[in-house]
């Protein structure tokens, strides 16, 4: 085993970059700007010269470095071929992994990002210890990912684990980032419950602070749900029946030791995980009712943890 390795974590508008050593621990980490324009084509080269620059920087030489693991905010194929990312002005539809690996001269891994943020909280966040682990992330959108016995269930098509969009009510009006809708990101993701929200305050005519909120987010939502005003508890309520009961489904399918929650909206905390335990109590298969749950720990640095673990823990 090499000293070193990379863990990239490529997002719309920031690239996170973490500098590793070979046991895991963090050296260094920084970012560069995502420069998505032009389908993407800057980005490699991008963090090409971002990795390379570090290594003279610190007078380390390529060939010390075991390799990089690079997240992707898009589905990975098992052949590491990258389907275009919509997030990234359609970057992809090619072997990224290979092109990379050519600018920066040693192997490069891929991985979908809430793949990896799974992986960084398995090892080294929230769901430390265990070896089967469900993650669901909430934030713009609803990610997910799923490790069982300690290998990423990343499934044929690049959508294992893929939470968000499982079917969790009829057909709605509104429709999902993946063209379908009644899709849980719809109902548990910081977006979906501000439309929610906004939802509710046009059709009903309840008392609320809600209603003399600007630019509402999914954080007032929270507090005011913590202060008791009605209309965010029912909101907040909702959102956690919604992914307790989704969560009860996949728990039912990979039966997992623990389900880890971040993303930004599992900053609201313990109102967020005593929902959605109740909930998934509720509606369980009673043989996984033991399933643990936990928040995420590493925040945005799960993403460049996970990723270098696709390269160390073939190695470990
Ligand atoms: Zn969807």
């Amino acid at each position: 085993m090499k000293p070193y390795v990379f863990g990239v974590d490529l997002g719309g508008t920031t690239v996170k970059i973490g500098f590793f050593q070979s046991n895991g621990e963090l050296i260094e980490k920084w970012e560069i700007p995502t420069r998505a324009y032009n389908h993407g084509a800057n980005l490699l080269p991008d963090i090409a010269q971002a990795l390379l620059g570090k290594l003279t920087e610190k007078s380390i030489s390529v060939e010390e470095v075991e390799g990089v693991g690079l997240g992707v905010p898009g589905a990975v194929l098992p052949d590491g071929y990258v389907k275009p990312c919509v997030n990234l002005d359609q970057w992809g539809g090619f072997y990224a992994a290979q092109e990379l690996s050519e600018l920066c001269h040693c192997p490069v891994k891929l991985v979908n990002d809430a793949n990896a943020a799974a992986l960084g909280e398995m090892y080294w966040g929230g769901g430390k210890g265990y070896r089967n682990v469900v993650f669901v992330t909430l934030g713009t959108g609803v990610g997910g990912g799923i490790i069982l016995n300690g290998k990423l269930l990343t499934g044929v098509h690049g959508a294992g684990g893929e939470i968000g969009h499982m079917k969790v009510a009829e057909a709605d009006d509104v429709i999902c980032g993946c063209g379908k809708s009644g899709c849980l990101e719809q109902y548990s993701s910081a977006t979906g419950l501000v439309n929610r929200a906004k939802r509710l305050l046009s059709e009903q005519n309840m008392d609320t602070r809600l209603r003399s909120m600007e630019n509402l987010t999914c954080k007032d939502i929270f507090d005011c749900a913590k202060e008791g005003d009605p209309a965010a508890a029912q909101l907040v309520d909702d959102m956690s029946r919604m992914l307790g009961k989704a969560l009860a489904n996949v728990a039912c399918v990979c039966d997992p030791e623990i389900v880890v929650i971040g993303g930004g909206v599992a900053r609201a905390g313990d109102i967020l995980l005593q929902g959605i335990r109740e909930q998934f109590a509720a509606h369980a298969f009673p043989a996984t009712l033991e399933t643990k749950f936990a928040l995420a720990e590493l925040g945005n640095d799960a993403g460049i943890y996970g990723a270098s673990q696709m390269i160390l823990n073939e190695k470990l």
